[in-house]
């Protein structure tokens, strides 16, 4: 059958485009071209967290009514990909609406997404919006966005995809900028016109994917996802399945059935295939699991979600200032909220420890687990952590890393920066191709433990223009020491009878000593800290430091003496009244020349 009266859209937008203010505007008229209905508050992006890293981590399902549809509207991820999320969110989606500002047009940040959603063939209308700015330039946006299309890949179809101009804040829509509506009509009308009604057979037994996970302290885990064929009803037995378990079979009894309304759950009898739904009495269910008719276990293909492949401890904060930050900080409080994400993240692990003090928490990679720390953070947890580990693994004796495939697109300028970092990081180039747009993708394979702290460097070497995109790439031999860079500044240590040099850096949170003779690379003394790993740090005058870390590595480089030297001479280099000075029986910074 076709469900014309259903439409299930998902939204890409860069954060601050107005993607809240637009579902809020369509809450708004939804159902006044039928009847009125009663607007909740605004709560698509409960996560603060989300606006100041400029990533939605959550997805979120709200449904409006358009006439005698029913449109359900999927929050999507913004650029951060953890374990295939992007891709099982827009799954539920027959379409997507890009949502640009008429002003900043399209940003880099979304174009992962974008991506994912043209490899799935999705249909796209592109929505500009906040043409009410008196900068707004909805011309050139289109033209820009269309570029976007091409140097992404885009078919030819995209090219014909339909614009509509909004203001969401003053709840307007047009496709005609020479024709200025007083309302979103012409937004819902080419909802309803181009994104296709979702399709399925009626009468085939039950398949639902879930897609997402939520979790309430009453009723336990709910399963979301799209009904892809058949129909559901409460209270029914089934028997969940897994594409990628192929041994994995389990019989449930479902509990309630919910669709979603405006921005609440609204509990229902049945559904059928096309439909977004929410069920409970799914205790055990996992994302990608298929929920099937009992006498018919199909799994439906799904996204692989990819290992945990780092792992940092989360223990109780034992400082004697503990309880400054945060309210909650005891080790029960800490494992429950652990606990609790585990609901709701596939690709997040949590072990307890020897200490009950300290949890073990992995997943995919850096900004994954950052991410995980600074909500906690915000909701007021406290808890210290370690610096990232990958995960090894051992096999016959031999020691096995987690490895990285990492896609990367970038300008040409950037290139030689992203080839020699990587390469420095034991990243090896598999491929480099021509992309359209005067980008080139670079494929490379790198040890996990060479991506840490490179995300964040790769975005400023490209000016946020590159996006880089990693997944799982099984387990190789460990590919030897990497060196490291360590930011920081040179000390000196009076012990009493000499004094010693070394280099204090926030980032080791110690003191990395250098020995007389220590020789000195290009600008960076190249030492060994105690795990005799190379490590290269950079030797410049401290009024520099700022500039460093604003510039990345390669201004440091230029900043500092480009030549190879001594320690000696690198001393030299910086005035004796920047040196900081530490008294190693106390390892208490003296103020004088750090602040
Ligand atoms: P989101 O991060 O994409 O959800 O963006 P928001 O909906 O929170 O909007 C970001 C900012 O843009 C807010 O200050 C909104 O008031 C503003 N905004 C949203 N839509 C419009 C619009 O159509 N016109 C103008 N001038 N501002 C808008």
């Amino acid at each position: 059958i076709t469900r014309n009266d259903l439409r299930n859209i998902a939204i890409i937008a860069h954060v601050d485009h107005g993607k809240t203010t637009l579902v809020d505007s369509m809450l708004k008229q939804s159902g006044i071209f039928r009847e009125n209905q009663v607007v909740k508050e605004r709560v698509l992006d409960s996560n603060e967290i989300e606006r100041e890293r400029g990533i939605t981590i959550l997805s979120k399902n709200t449904a409006i009514h358009y006439k005698d549809i029913k449109i359900n509207i999927i929050d999507t991820p913004g650029h951060a990909d953890f374990g295939g999320e992007v891709e099982r969110v827009l799954k539920m989606a027959d379409g997507v609406v890009l949502l640009v500002d008429a002003f900043e047009g399209p940003m880099p940040q979304t174009k992962f997404v974008l991506k994912k959603a043209f490899e799935l063939n999705l249909p796209a209308i592109v929505c500009i919006n906040k043409i009410d700015r008196p900068e707004a330039r909805p011309n050139e946006v289109i033209d820009e966005v269309l570029d976007l299309f091409i140097e992404l890949g885009a078919g030819d179809e995209y090219l014909d995809s339909p614009f509509v101009f909004t203001s969401a804040r003053e709840g307007i829509a047009t496709r005609d900028l020479n024709n200025k509506k007083d309302n979103m009509e012409d937004l819902f009308e080419t909802i309803v016109n181009y994104i296709p009604a979702p399709q399925g057979d009626i009468d085939s037994p039950l398949q639902v994917l879930i897609s997402t996970i939520d979790y309430n302290d009453y009723v336990g885990r709910i399963g979301i996802g799209r009904i892809e064929r058949g129909k559901i009803e409460a209270n029914q037995e089934a028997i969940i399945v897994n594409a990628n378990k192929p041994d994995y079979k389990k019989k449930i009894k479902i509990g309630k059935i919910f669709e979603f309304e405006g921005l609440n759950r609204v509990e229902v009898e049945n559904s059928t295939v096309g439909s977004i739904i929410a069920v409970t009495g799914v205790e055990g269910i996992h994302i990608g699991d298929t929920i099937c008719d009992i006498d018919h276990p199909e799994a439906l293909p799904f996204v692989k979600i990819s290992e945990p492949t780092i792992a940092m401890n989360f223990s109780v904060n034992d400082s004697p200032f503990a309880g400054k930050e945060g309210k909650f900080l005891t080790s029960r409080q800490i494992r429950n909220r652990l606990f609790k994400e585990l609901q709701t993240d596939v690709s997040l692990r949590v072990e307890e420890t020897d200490s009950t003090d300290v949890f073990k928490v992995s997943g995919r990679g850096e900004l994954h687990l950052s991410v995980l720390i600074e909500n906690m953070r915000r909701e007021g947890y406290e808890f210290q952590v370690s610096k990232p580990e990958v995960l090894y693994k051992y096999e016959n004796g031999k020691k096995l890393e987690p490895m990285e495939k990492v896609t990367i697109d970038v300008s040409d300028e950037y290139i030689g920066s992203v080839i020699e970092k990587l390469g420095r990081r034991k990243g090896e180039l598999i491929s480099m191709t021509e992309a359209r747009g005067g980008y080139s993708r670079l494929v490379f394979s790198v040890p996990a433990r060479g991506l840490i702290g490179y995300r964040g460097e790769f975005m400023t070497d490209t000016k946020g223009e590159g996006i880089l995109n990693s997944v799982f790439d099984g387990y190789a031999p460990y590919k030897g020491d990497i060196p490291q860079r360590i930011e920081g500044s040179l000390i000196a240590f009076e012990t009493g009878e000499a004094t010693a040099y070394g280099l204090y850096s926030a980032q080791e949170r110690g003191t990395l000593f250098i020995t007389p003779g220590t020789k000195v690379y290009k600008g960076m003394v190249v030492g060994s800290n105690p795990k005799g790993v190379d490590i290269e740090v950079n030797v410049c005058k401290k009024k520099h430091q700022s500039n460093i870390r604003a510039a990345g590595s390669d201004e440091a480089l230029r900043l500092s003496p480009p030549k190879e030297m001594t320690i000696e001479e690198a001393l030299e280099f910086i005035d004796d009244d920047e040196l900081i000075e530490i008294t190693p029986t106390t390892f208490r910074i003296r103020k004088k020349i750090l602040d």
